[in-house]
């Protein structure tokens, strides 16, 4: 069986990313509809994620992700406190573990000040501890502006705007082959053993880890465009019993992620993670022999961590751009002016903090297909 439909926009992909986008083209009076190969909002990055706000901290001045980060923090506080999404401003810190480690706050201060966050304090080993009795620390970094959020509650209030405006979501539809037509696109698609044409002048690529496959399909888009893709996968461990912290607490970064730190979800259960496992497919299986680094990472800040209190829990896939040896890549999102192809977005390695850009990525690309 087959259908054929024409709407203005199709967006790929009912992550945070595709549904932000979707909810600001319905909000600007365009017909979109969303395809999603998987029955729920959010099944792959956006539900296996840290699930903090963060503050914009660590990006390269002028970078996307630091513009987008400190841009899309302030927006997605005024939505959830305006649309009832939960979250909490608990804060962070961010520990030197060695005296060596002390001039890297100093750095990293720096670093956040030029982007433009606001409300970061250095803490000397005794101020750190009085806010966080059970740390072991020479220094610490305060930032006050760095929160929890629930990500999925920010999918649904995103899916029920854009639904309200007229956007449609169709789930288990996944996207086979695009054509360019011209003045826009073919999207073949299926699901239910349903083949689906529909026919648009927008084009979003929000498909997340599968976003360069996606770009691929595109015959009207110069390969040289369509990077590879490049997977991280990040494991999480949950602690048993109390949260012995009320702030999140980091380690300074390492190369590929952040360094397995301490976050809280919004019940005040502790979990630690991301670690960076580079990997060639997406399997989200947890391997319990990973634990090792991780109590050893974690007693560098908390020393009473007991034995057998961390358990595996779940784990993400960073979507890179480089292999384990390239350098840290910005967020692509590759208009028009980038391309060359009218009415086409593609967002490419919307690592973190792609949960926290969300609302400002949203705008980039109505401003990208403007442009
Ligand atoms: C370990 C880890 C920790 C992170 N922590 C944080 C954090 O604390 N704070 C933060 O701001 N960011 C964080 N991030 C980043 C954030 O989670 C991502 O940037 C964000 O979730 C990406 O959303 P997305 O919509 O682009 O991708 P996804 O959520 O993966 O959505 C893409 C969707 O496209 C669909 N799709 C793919 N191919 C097709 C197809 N052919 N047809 C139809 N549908 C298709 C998929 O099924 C999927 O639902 C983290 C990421 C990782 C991996």
């Amino acid at each position: 069986m087959s259908d054929s439909y024409s709407t203005d926009a199709i967006v790929v992909g009912a992550g945070v990313i595709g549904l932000a986008a979707a909810r600001a083209l319905a909000l600007a009076g365009h017909d979109v509809v969303v395809l999603e190969q998987e029955t729920l909002i959010g099944s792959h990055t956006s539900a296996r994620n840290s699930e903090v706000i963060h503050a914009g901290i660590y990006y390269p001045q002028g970078s996307l992700k630091a513009r987008l980060c400190v841009e899309g923090k302030r927006k997605l506080y005024d939505y959830c406190a305006a649309r009832g999404v939960s979250h909490r401003r608990c804060g962070k810190l961010i520990v030197a573990t060695s005296d060596a480690q002390v001039p890297e706050l100093e750095t990293i201060l720096g670093k956040a000040e030029a982007n433009g966050v606001e409300d970061m304090s250095l803490l000397d080993a005794d101020a750190a501890v009085a806010l966080e009795p059970a740390l072991s620390c020479r220094a610490a970094l305060l930032s006050s502006s760095t929160g929890i959020i629930d990500s999925h509650g920010l999918m649904l209030a995103l899916q029920g705007e854009m639904e309200d405006a007229g956007g449609m979501l169709a789930f288990g539809t996944r996207v086979d082959a695009i054509e360019a037509t011209g003045d826009g696109f073919q999207v073949r698609a299926s699901g239910d053993g349903q083949e689906t044409r529909i026919s648009c002048r927008v084009l979003i690529n929000a498909a997340g880890l599968f976003a360069p496959g996606i770009a691929r399909m595109i015959g009207a888009l110069d390969p040289a465009h369509v990077p590879e893709a490049h997977y991280c996968k990040g494991n999480y461990y949950s602690l048993e019993g109390r949260a012995p912290f009320d702030r999140l607490i980091y380690p300074v970064p390492e190369e590929a992620g952040l360094g397995v730190h301490l976050t809280l979800d919004l019940g005040g259960q502790a979990r630690f993670g991301p670690d960076t496992e580079w990997v060639d497919g997406i399997d989200y299986t947890v391997d319990p022999s990973r634990a090792d680094g991780f109590y050893a990472a974690i007693r560098r800040y908390w020393p009473d961590l007991r034995e057998g209190s961390l358990h595996p829990a779940y784990s993400g896939i960073r979507p890179k751009l480089g292999g384990p040896d390239a350098p840290a890549a910005d967020f692509r999102i590759d208009g028009p002016g980038t391309h060359g192809v009218p009415g086409l977005v593609n967002l490419l390695g919307i690592e973190s903090p792609g949960l926290t850009s969300s609302l400002a990525i949203a705008d980039e690309i109505l401003a990208r297909l403007d442009a």
